[in-house]
């Protein structure tokens, strides 16, 4: 069999997608490769985290606001059911493929247990730029989306949540649509709502807040003092706007940050709020005046301590990782960094602090949400903070230990606690008939 001429990874080649060792579904799969000679004989279920457990493609088809018909391709992935219901973003984006949404989805199930949170793992997403699209056109392309996907999400079944290009409004949609359909409101089908619909104080901010959590964590081990630090962002959308807001407030200085128009630096650090309300209104970081401009790859080679990528897979390339002087990598995105690079940056003794961990928050938060939606009893800002700081830092230092323990990067001792858990699950729920 062709099979048997690849890595035990590589032989769960599924017909569906071809990932390439760089795409996201193959970084997936070599960081999952890298992990399962640690299962013991868990290791029997691993082809539970080599394939999706079910992949749903659908056709959004809704009239624009000139009266024609388009159609849209969207996504529902849930990877893995194995420790409850499934849970994890809806993205909207032109580069949106299958590959990614099941990649995706996987980290999902990964973050989920690595943090000890009920759920599996899933992910949505439409092929579509949102800057094309009127307000009116965005809301019927969620409602048809949320219609379409409706078969296979429900509050104990998947729970979807905002993630790139999406927000507390898509989910009021989603809420809304699903509700309608099912004839009843049901709040607790996704999170992320605004506060008025059932959701939770401290949402909008728990992705970036987690960040910086385990970024002020990490620092205190490596001795890289916050006062002074320097810190670079790529993406300046909710995540890397909130995550750079705490670390200017709490003494560190944001010198770098680029987005999809282009990047800024001063020394002196940013003004993270006069940066803010020009990307509010401008829809860039280009053209602040508060900074010079910053080339697109010369952001990579920064003289920074901190460089918290916070926008798509497959930023840090093994070119970047060579050219990369900060000491430690926040990975606010899901899946920025390719394998090789992770080895280079190993090499180089540059600390990865894993998407798994570092942009757990966001999805704790949802956990929250869920629960409070459920008992209809709603908690005060300042008590989800604390149980969100307490859940993030925990399982840092679990797995901190964990890698101090056995000599594991971070993202192999993340990943070892978390798929552990999983094919624990697996092998606990055994297999029906
Ligand atoms: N989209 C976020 C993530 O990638 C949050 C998911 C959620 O809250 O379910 O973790």
């Amino acid at each position: 069999m062709a099979d048997t001429q690849h890595s035990p990874v590589y032989s769960a080649n599924l017909s569906y997608v071809s990932p390439k060792p760089e795409s996201p579904w193959g970084t997936y799969l070599a960081q999952v490769d890298r992990v399962l000679p640690y299962m013991g004989d868990l290791a029997r279920w691993s082809g539970t985290l080599l394939r999706p457990k079910r992949v749903l493609i659908v056709d959004v088809p809704i009239q624009l606001d000139s009266g024609e018909i388009a159609h849209f391709e969207g996504y529902r992935v849930q990877h893995s059911l194995s420790r409850g219901p499934g849970k994890g973003g809806v993205r909207y984006h032109p580069d949106v493929t299958l590959e990614e949404v099941m990649a995706l989805s996987a980290w999902m199930t990964v973050k989920n247990a690595a943090v000890n949170l009920p759920f599996g793992g899933a992910k949505g997403g439409i092929r579509l730029d949102p800057k094309m699209l009127s307000n009116q056109e965005l809301e019927r392309v969620t409602r048809r989306y949320t219609s379409e996907i409706g078969i296979i999400i429900g509050p104990q079944r998947d729970i979807p949540a905002p993630d790139v290009n999406t927000n507390a409004q898509t989910m009021a949609w989603m809420m809304d649509t699903y509700s309608a359909n099912v004839g009843a409101t049901t709040t607790g089908v996704v999170t992320g709502k605004p506060i008025s619909l059932g959701g939770s104080l401290g949402r909008v901010k728990a992705t970036g807040r987690g960040v910086f959590v385990t970024g002020r964590e990490a620092m205190r081990r490596l001795k890289i003092p916050m006062e002074g630090a320097r810190v670079a962002i790529q993406g300046f959308g909710n995540v890397g706007a909130n995550a750079a807001e705490l670390f200017a407030h709490s003494g560190a200085k944001v010198v770098a940050v680029q987005d999809h128009g282009g990047g800024v630096f001063n020394s002196n650090g940013l003004d993270v709020a006069a940066l803010t309300e020009h990307v509010l209104t401008h829809g860039s970081v280009a053209g602040f005046s508060g900074g010079e401009i910053l080339g697109l790859e010369d952001f990579w080679g920064a003289d920074v301590d901190v460089i918290i990528p916070a926008a798509l897979e497959g930023q840090i390339t093994e070119r970047r990782a060579e050219r990369l002087r900060a000491k430690l990598v926040l990975e606010a995105a899901n899946g920025p960094t390719v394998p090789g690079a992770d080895d280079i940056l190993a090499s180089r003794g540059i600390t990865v602090l894993p998407d798994v961990i570092c942009n757990s928050g966001g999805v704790i938060v949802s956990y929250f949400e869920w629960v409070q939606d459920f008992s209809s009893f709603f908690w005060s800002e300042e008590e989800i903070n604390l149980r969100l700081d307490k859940i993030i830092t925990g399982a840092l230092h679990h797995i901190w230990a964990t890698c101090e323990k056995y000599n594991f990067s971070l993202r192999t001792g993340a990943f070892v606690v978390a798929c552990e858990r999983i094919l624990q699950a697996r092998n606990e729920r055994g297999l029906y008939p």
